[in-house]
């Protein structure tokens, strides 16, 4: 099989890609954000998540999740990562959660086999490459997935992570208008779609976040909504 993807110029084979070591850096030491456990048996949790950036907005978002000490999961573009690695850096320190929505956001059901994996493994290995971890989950671009996608993703060991409410950011565009949706569509072990690519979601969050915390949500990464089990490789979740 061609399970392979290049990279850097670099081809590299699936099999000495899982098992290759973490580079020295993951063991570096995460002074603040040592993350506390979140039951979510017994909270009320809802999983903010955040797709295709980083973007010049994305810092502006990390200052607000950090006022509130709030974590989240950023579902990363790898090229777009590669632009912006002090901001992925910045993600991993504060201890948010970083999986990755493949290298350049295709429709991963118009590719073949090798396409896919080398669009999730590339998308993994930028990251990687910036924080150390490789990245444990993958959301396919615009939710598309089929049974070869999910065969791919098996393959490689990965759960495909879907959302179960949007907030429609990129076409309300406006900040009131994102804040209202995205409050409407709270719900307990939700997790909402949201794209820090966006401005007016940026300008948001620190309603979101308040009106969240009135009503009671703590807000958790989507590992931590999963109670810290994901679902197995080539799984979809949550469901449809
Ligand atoms: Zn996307």
């Amino acid at each position: 099989m061609r399970w392979q993807w290049r990279f850097g110029g670099a081809l590299v084979t699936a099999g000495v890609l899982f098992s290759s070591a973490l580079p020295a850096q993951a063991a570096t030491p995460r002074a603040t954000t040592a993350a506390k456990p979140v039951n979510c048996a017994r909270l009320k949790c809802i999983a903010l998540t955040f797709d295709d950036g980083p973007s010049p907005y994305t810092p502006k978002l990390l200052d607000t999740l950090a006022k509130n000490g709030v974590k989240v999961t950023f579902f990363l573009v790898g090229e777009m990562a590669e632009r912006r690695k002090s901001v992925v850096r910045r993600m991993a320190r504060e201890g948010h959660e970083i999986a990755t929505h493949t290298y350049s956001h295709p429709r991963l059901t118009d590719l073949d086999t090798d396409e896919i994996a080398d669009e999730i493994q590339g998308g993994q290995e930028v990251v990687r490459k910036i924080t150390g971890k490789r990245p444990k989950m993958v959301r396919p671009p615009y939710g598309l997935t089929d049974e070869h996608v999910q065969s791919v993703a098996q393959y490689l060991g990965l759960p495909l992570i879907l959302w179960s409410a949007s907030s429609r950011d990129w076409e309300l565009r406006r900040a009131d208008a994102i804040a209202k949706k995205t409050i409407s569509l709270a719900r307990r072990d939700g997790i909402v779609l949201m794209h820090d690519i966006v401005p007016g979601t940026v300008a948001a969050m620190p309603r979101i976040l308040k009106v969240l915390k009135q009503r009671g949500y703590t807000i958790v990464t989507v590992t931590e909504a999963r109670r810290g089990r994901l679902p197995g490789p080539g799984e979809t979740w949550p469901a449809r």
